[in-house]
């Protein structure tokens, strides 16, 4: 089976080749990683550097599980940031000033155990089937986090008994909405699952997510 492998396309974007419908979300981090060691990015002397701050990071229920060994509820408080009606939207672990991660030599400490978003990004051109997978992976994990942060409300007694039953509800849609949910590796995870047929993303057309469908299936 050919392994999947990220490489410069002709247009000089980062594009995906080896993709079938057992690739794992695993599969692509590992491509991630070797492309990026075949081809490094100037992160030592970046002046933006990323993770200081100029993007909103999520958190994912993969990489909380990870850091917090198993104990997501004990770090979820540190990860939620209130921005209001849409508290729910976020869980930043970067955002408004530098990641909490980041230590003073600009290297992140927690590495390996990182969360997808950090593990995708990567800062030059990608191809149209990067950013779908990108964005898909991300939005899966970002679900399972979501439901995770509800279930810690629920079982918190500090919860009104007022917000337990709602938030059974939404939690319960948004279970049945997520592949990542309960996961604990991102090797459980297939990529197929992720990029659902509504999936629609503001960086790519419906024609690219229609033509994605076809090389995974
Ligand atoms: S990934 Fe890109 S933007 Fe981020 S620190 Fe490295 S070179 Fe800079
Ligand atoms: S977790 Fe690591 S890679 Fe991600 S934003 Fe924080 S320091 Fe950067």
């Amino acid at each position: 089976m050919v392994k999947l492998k990220l490489f410069f396309n002709k247009e000089n974007e980062v594009d995906i080749i080896g993709l079938n419908n057992k690739s794992t979300v695993q599969d692509f981090f590992d491509a991630v990683d070797e492309f990026l060691t075949e081809n490094p990015l100037p992160c030592d002397t970046c002046k933006q550097h990323c993770c200081k701050g100029r993007f909103k990071i999520n958190m994912d229920s993969v990489s909380a599980k990870k850091l917090s060994k198993g104990k997501v509820e004990r770090i979820i408080p540190k990860l939620f940031v209130d921005v209001g009606q849409n508290k729910l939207e976020v869980f930043m672990i970067a955002g408004h000033k530098k990641c909490r991660y980041l230590d003073g030599l600009a290297r992140c400490l927690v590495y390996k155990e990182r969360p997808a978003s950090c593990r995708t990004y990567i800062c030059i051109p990608q191809s149209a089937c990067y950013k779908i997978l990108d964005a898909a992976i991300v939005a899966e994990m970002h679900h399972a986090m979501r439901a995770e942060y509800l279930d810690t409300i629920i079982k918190d007694p500090a919860t009104p008994p007022g917000a337990i039953e709602p938030a059974k509800i939404l939690r319960q849609e948004v279970i049945s909405a997520s592949v990542a949910y309960g996961c604990n590796n991102y090797s459980e995870i297939l990529i197929k699952d992720c990029v659902r047929s509504d999936f629609a993303h503001s960086n790519v057309s419906q024609e690219e997510v229609r033509l994605f469908h076809e090389i995974i299936n």
